[in-house]
């Protein structure tokens, strides 16, 4: 039987190693960021190993093109079975360091894309009976961390988004969750220093980062858990068990 999952952020990091996990376990998988040239390396790696794939070129801060993925997804394939939205910026900075075009970027693409992205897909979903949603948001949107405010802000209410549309829609068959990964090896940061690395691997208590993968493990758990909706998963080496970060 057909199953479709829309992977956000698809091109990189988190995104593309949730695309590759679905495209292994049979889903039909389309995958939508920014960057193209990015995004066609990652349609070959899966047709490669065999899979179903279609790439889209998408901004997920606007709305037009948000509206032009999810019916192109539709077009393709009929359904949306799971929408895991991975795609996400990260700006460090303190509120007095956070300047309004770097705060209006961060919500933008953070907390409006959620909506926008979310709002798209959950109108099928709710349509067909059925649908499983996965929102990456972060360990930082969980208990806040320093040197990141508009980022937390941003995470903080993709949380509580994903917990108002749970309430909303599970009656009508659409489970919606948020993950929650403290720090993971993908190219959000490769911008870190080698002393900031360690520094922060030595505060958590499992002391090293987590791999995308093991995040695309817990977002197919995540999507694949009946009795699971309007929870936020934290996967995050027990960052958040005492704030050690
Ligand atoms: P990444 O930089 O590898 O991937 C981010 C993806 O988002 C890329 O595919 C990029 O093209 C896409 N993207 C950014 N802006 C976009 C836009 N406007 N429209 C469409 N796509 C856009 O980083 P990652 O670590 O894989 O991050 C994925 C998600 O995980 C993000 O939401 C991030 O906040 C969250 N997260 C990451 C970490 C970490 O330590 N890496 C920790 C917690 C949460």
């Amino acid at each position: 039987m057909l199953k479709v999952a829309l992977i956000t952020g698809g091109n990189s990091g988190i995104g593309k190693a949730c695309a590759c996990l679905f495209a292994q376990r049979g889903y039909a998988v389309a995958i939508a960021a920014r960057r193209m040239e990015l995004l066609d390396k990652v349609k070959q790696e899966i047709i490669d190993e065999g899979g179903e794939v279609v790439a889209i070129a998408t901004d997920v801060s606007v709305k037009t093109e948000v509206d032009q993925l999810v019916a192109a997804v539709l077009d393709q394939w009929g359904q949306i079975d799971v929408l895991v939205h991975s795609a996400g910026i990260a700006h460090s900075g303190s509120v007095l360091e956070t300047d309004e075009k770097l705060w209006d970027e961060t919500i933008d693409i953070n907390l409006k894309g959620t909506f926008l992205v979310n709002q798209a897909v959950l109108k099928g979903m709710v349509k067909q009976g059925r649908g499983a949603i996965v929102n990456v948001a972060s360990d930082a949107g969980v208990t806040g961390a320093r040197n990141l405010a508009a980022y937390c802000a941003s995470k903080g209410g993709v949380v509580l988004l994903t917990k108002a549309m749970a309430l909303d829609h599970s009656k009508q068959g659409v489970t919606i969750n948020a993950l929650c990964p403290g720090p993971v090896e993908t190219p959000l940061t490769e911008a870190l220093s080698p002393q900031e690395m360690d520094l922060w691997k030595s505060m958590l208590p499992i002391p090293r980062f987590a791999s995308a993968i093991e995040v695309a493990e817990a977002a197919y758990f995540l999507a694949h858990a009946p009795y699971a909706t309007g929870s936020c998963l934290v996967l995050d080496g027990g960052n958040t068990a005492g704030g050690a970060i």
